[in-house]
């Protein structure tokens, strides 16, 4: 389980990493809206402890822009803001959990535990759809605009994390672990070759690409 810790007081942010590591979860921690949105954009994590106060920008913002990309993942707010409305802002903008501070330690462990696992059982989507492209997870079937097309297991997998993250860029390095374990080769252009492949079956004719590349970035659904 990899968490994100968001946390602008260097004590807290150690408080909580050391807090997080006795736990046996791997953390990464940063003190910049800018550093988690990089961080975020890097690679995956199974949750994120976000405070609200950053010195370049408002963690609140941080929430929408991660829930309006499709990150799923849950997301526990701490703040030093006791305010109901607040409070309530946070959960409306997609917060699972929210922790006034001071909090105790032992608290925030108990809660994002609490978290993860409800996520690992929640039930999770079973169809996903961009412009006209639609995956059923259980299926495995994938159409276009209703008609059905034939895709490996590899494809398969790599068109289902770019519908998850409908708004995100996605790196070489992640589409590696994601899809090829990252027992992969970033100098090959196996990557290259795959994402040519899903434009040539999924791409309508005079269509934008269904997959766009973003130069020195990678790839995101167009
Ligand atoms: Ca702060």
């Amino acid at each position: 389980m990899k968490i994100l810790i968001v946390e602008d007081e260097a004590r807290v942010g150690r408080f909580i990493e050391r807090a997080l590591g006795e736990q046996a979860y791997t953390t990464r921690l940063v003190t910049t809206c800018a550093a988690a949105r990089d961080a975020l954009a890097d690679s995956p994590y199974d949750a994120i402890v976000l405070d609200l106060g950053l010195p370049d920008g408002d963690g609140f913002d941080l929430l929408r822009e991660w829930r309006a990309s499709g990150f799923n993942e849950p997301v526990l707010v701490l703040s030093a803001r006791d305010a109901v409305n607040d409070r309530i802002l946070g959960l409306n903008l997609g917060a699972d959990d929210y922790l006034p501070k001071p909090f105790s330690i032992e608290e925030l462990v108990a809660r994002l535990r609490s978290l993860l696992r409800r996520q690992s059982t929640a039930p999770r989507a079973t169809t996903l759809e961009h412009r006209g492209v639609r995956l059923d997870l259980l299926a495995r079937v994938a159409t276009v605009e209703g008609r059905a097309v034939d895709l490996t297991a590899r494809e398969f997998a790599l068109l289902e994390l770019f519908l998850q993250n409908p708004r995100r860029v996605l790196n070489r390095t992640l589409i590696a672990e994601k899809i090829w374990d990252a027992s992969y080769d970033l100098e090959t252009n196996l990557i290259e070759v795959y994402v040519r492949r899903l434009r040539q079956k999924l791409d309508q004719p005079g269509a934008e690409p269904f997959i766009r590349t973003v130069r020195g970035a990678g790839y995101q659904l167009a």
